[in-house]
């Protein structure tokens, strides 16, 4: 500032900022966003900046007088006169968005022994000497520094806010810091009192403590806030959208007369009850979201029906139902394009509105911790078995089935249940996998949990509760309650299939489902799949059809493996049957059987390492006739729906495959199956054949497989097993939290897919593939297809599609555009 200019010319009125050729850095946050305001014609309290670079100045005299008269000069009045009362406000803003903690926000500068009682007497109720005395104590405090003990025991002792000023009054005449009466001077012990506290050594630390600059500098600001009767005038806060249904409908609250400094526990009004109405917020929240392309929340005071903002700001993370309908909203309206509109929800949005919810008190008693192993929550009477889960069920309770882990023979149980609770086991463990798919949520690995079935008891850190006894499950944050906690139910929208259509028409990636019945595909339909990735054909093998399997895999001569064969087949084309009608046209992904043999004998099955035992393609080469049966089963159901107008893709998929001449014995059955149906029934059933990609060896001879296979899918449950040698059902709960916790690894891998090690096998087996077979189509089905972070890996590393569990599929189709847009 040049010698001949006014002190005035140092302070920047609200609205000339950006005119002045500022921005944040001098201005502030607080001065940049009443700029904005201003630029929009929006009504703003009259009041100007002290500029960063000036700030320190306010603390001489003569620069304080200066600002109060331009404070005078801007709001039209006089402070000290009675007729048109008007008091002071010193707050302060850094020029980095997000620093916590205002420096100062000190209401009711300009209040003097002469004017506090007729001020007073306006306001009504003391609420101008609570004022007050918050002015005293900030500024004797800080600025003179009289002792916040002192302070504390006066406030304690005082009976009326009026007393409470005069005896803070006193303790500064007492330690020769006399409070002064002319307002000038107060605004310059004010500002000389923010000045010391921001630069104080701890206020430093604090700063560094954030990773902000310690020397970070601050702008004041003034503002003229008038005093008026309690009828006519308050302030408040309002935020422009209702947070339960996310619509444009101001909400907020409003207090009658002065602004308070301290906390103000007087309950608020709602804003029917503005003077002046509602309706003067509602044009302004509606004006500053266009502007800011978002929801917004205003501080503002009416005065005698008018309205002005004191400061608004862009709700930075809205309510899940807010963010997706607002994008929706500006979307049609035009406002933002579709990718902004997708851009702008999070993955967690969606889930919160995709399944239900716990809503927590604070009051609720933490019985167990585990894995966040299926989203969602629910309340139930513990069941320590399936076969209660069922009866109980039946008679009308809800239960949570409580097991160690669980087996494909617990399907029923699981099935029955509102929730699945287990010991043991990880995220890509059978009881996970089994109840994400079918959208129920589960806590996995709660490694303290002990069940007693003997005395029908669970125990966890020292408590123990009766089976019958009622549990809550938050299958999204992996914690279980004792007791029942409040849930809010799932709460889908048209909103959310609008933006998800938007979603669609961005992303690269197709998304699929992991489905296996006719129940499963219809969720995944209706959830948004354009087909399906991966029919686990063992798993329509479950529950009470489990005998049958296991008729097939125990039999002992060739005349009894005929027989179950037979009797396999013509249940697995009922399931077909059922499966390919919902699917009607889309794509469908059959993967040939795949039973670690474990989960479907039990112990009769003696091996030592089942996941590496004979599993997969491995089991179908000892029985030959098994991937036959199962393609013949297939293509029946095909030649049979294809009469009535119904023709799915059909690609047939072979898992586990390490060998390329494993993957070529299996084609050959699957084509010799797809002739013997077409010289039966003289019709050629289209359809593809692929491979699997799970064992580290697959990955590394794609080019082999790519040669036989029009498609691969990477199933990265297996694969990320075999990588890091990882047991998937043991690993998790026993050691891996203690990796993520010590910071050897970010996330679990059966989480969030490895880029380093698994992703690394995945990029040499796509390189490979596509060199040899340029037209070969890759996906992924392992459980990483439904976790944003893996498919943003995915887009990356170049893939086709992702499947994933059918309640996952929507998270999947917003994740794969974000996946798209930053890509
Ligand atoms: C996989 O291993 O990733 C996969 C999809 O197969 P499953 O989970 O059935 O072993
Ligand atoms: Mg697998």
């Amino acid at each position: 500032m040049s010698q001949t200019q006014p002190i005035s010319a140092m302070f920047v009125p609200y609205g000339q900022g950006r005119a002045r050729g500022m921005d944040q850095a001098e201005l502030g946050s607080h001065g940049v966003e009443v700029d904005r305001l201003v630029a929009i014609g929006l009504p703003v309290v009259p009041g100007f900046t002290v500029p960063v670079s000036q700030a320190a100045s306010l603390a001489r005299p003569d620069v304080a007088h200066a600002a109060v008269d331009l404070l005078q000069q801007l709001a039209g009045r006089q402070i000290g006169d009675p007729s048109h009362p008007v008091v002071m406000r010193l707050l302060a803003s850094t020029s980095v968005t997000g620093a916590t903690g205002a420096p100062v926000d000190l209401a009711g500068l300009g209040i003097t022994t002469r004017t506090a009682a007729l001020l007073d007497g306006i306001v009504g109720g003391g609420a101008l000497y609570d004022v007050f005395a918050a002015v005293i104590r900030y500024v004797g405090e800080h600025g003179s520094g009289v002792s916040g003990d002192d302070f504390a025991d006066a406030d304690y002792t005082a009976t009326t806010h009026a007393e409470r000023a005069a005896a803070f009054l006193e303790l500064c005449r007492a330690a020769g810091h006399p409070f002064p009466d002319d307002p000038a001077e107060q605004v310059a012990l004010a500002a000389e009192a923010t000045l010391k506290r921001w630069n104080s050594p701890r206020a430093r630390r604090h700063r560094r403590g954030q990773g902000l600059p310690e020397h970070l500098g601050i702008a004041l600001h003034i503002q003229a806030v008038r005093i008026g009767p309690p009828d006519a005038a308050g302030h408040g806060v309002a935020e422009s959208r209702d947070p339960v249904t996310g619509r444009f409908d101001p909400t907020g609250t409003f207090r009658r007369g002065v602004r308070r400094t301290a906390n103000d526990d007087r309950p608020g009004e709602s804003l029917e009850h503005l003077p002046g109405g509602r309706d003067i917020l509602i044009s302004a929240l509606r004006t500053l979201e266009l502007h800011l392309h978002g929801a917004a929340s205003v501080e503002f005071e009416v005065r005698d029906g008018e309205l002005a903002l004191l400061a608004a700001r862009k709700i930075e993370r809205p309510a899940p139902r807010t963010a997706i309908r607002l994008a929706v909203d500006l979307a049609d309206a035009g406002i933002i394009d579709d990718e902004s509109a997708v851009r702008s929800v999070r993955n967690e949005d969606l889930e919160a509105l995709l399944h239900p919810q716990v809503q927590l008190t604070g009051r609720e008693a933490e019985f167990a911790r585990g894995l966040p192993a299926a989203a969602g929550a629910a309340v139930g009477r513990i069941v320590l078995s399936s076969d209660r889960a069922v009866e109980w069920s039946e008679k009308g309770d809800a239960v949570i089935l409580v097991s160690e882990e669980t087996s494909p023979g617990d399907l029923a149980g699981i099935l029955a249940a509102k929730g699945i609770v287990t010991s043991r086991g990880g995220l890509a463990a059978h009881a996970a996998v089994v109840a994400r798919g079918l959208g129920r949520p589960a806590v996995c690995g709660a490694t303290n949990l002990r069940i007693d079935h003997a005395n029908r008891a669970v125990l966890s850190a020292g408590h123990a509760l009766a089976e019958g006894d009622v549990v809550s499950v938050d299958g999204s944050t992996g914690i279980v309650y004792s007791g029942a906690v409040n849930v809010v139910p799932p709460r889908p929208g048209s909103d959310l299939d609008s933006l998800l259509g938007r979603a669609d028409g961005l992303r690269r990636m197709g998304v699929r489902a992991n489905a296996d019945n006719g129940r499963d595909a219809a969720l995944a339909v209706q959830n948004g799949a354009e087909g399906i990735g991966l029919c686990r054909t063992e798993h329509q093998f479950l529950g009470d059809r489990l005998p049958l399997v296991r008729r097939y895999l125990l039999a002992t001569d060739t005349e009894e493996e005929a027989e179950a064969l037979v009797a396999l087949a013509a249940a697995q084309k009922e399931d077909f049957l059922d499966l390919l009608t919902v699917m009607d046209a889309r794509p469908v992904t059959v993967r040939l059987l795949d039973a670690p043999l474990h989960e479907f004998l039990g112990d009769s099955a003696h091996e030592v390492n089942p996941m590496l035992g004979l599993r997969g393609v491995r089991l179908a080469l000892m029985r030959t006739e098994l991937y036959p049966a199962q393609a013949t089963a297939l293509f029946s159901a095909w030649v049979e729906l294809s009469a009535k107008g119904v023709t799915p893709q059909l690609e047939v998929m072979v898992p586990l495959v390490a060998v390329a001449g494993e993957l070529a014995t299996a084609i050959e059955g699957i084509h010799g199956a797809a002739a013997d149906i077409e010289a039966h029934t003289g019709i050629t059933v289209p359809y593809t054949v692929g491979t699997m990609i799970e064992t580290p060896r697959a990955a590394l001879i794609a080019d082999q497989l790519a040669v036989q296979a029009q498609f691969m899918s990477f199933g990265t449950n297996d694969l990320t097993q075999l990588t890091y040698g990882f047991s998937r059902d043991d690993v998790e709960a026993q050691l891996l939290s203690t990796y993520v916790e010590r910071n050897l690894m970010p996330v679990s891998p059966f989480a969030s897919l490895d880029p380093d090690g698994v992703g690394s096998l995945i990029r040499t087996a796509v390189a490979e593939a596509r060199r040899v077979n340029p037209t070969i189509k890759l996906g992924i089905c392992g459980e990483h297809g439904g976790d944003p972070a893996s498919i943003e890996l995915c887009e990356r590393i170049g893939l086709d599609y992702v499947s994933c569990s059918p309640a996952r599929v929507p998270g999947a189709r917003l994740a794969a555009a974000h996946a798209a847009i930053t890509g």
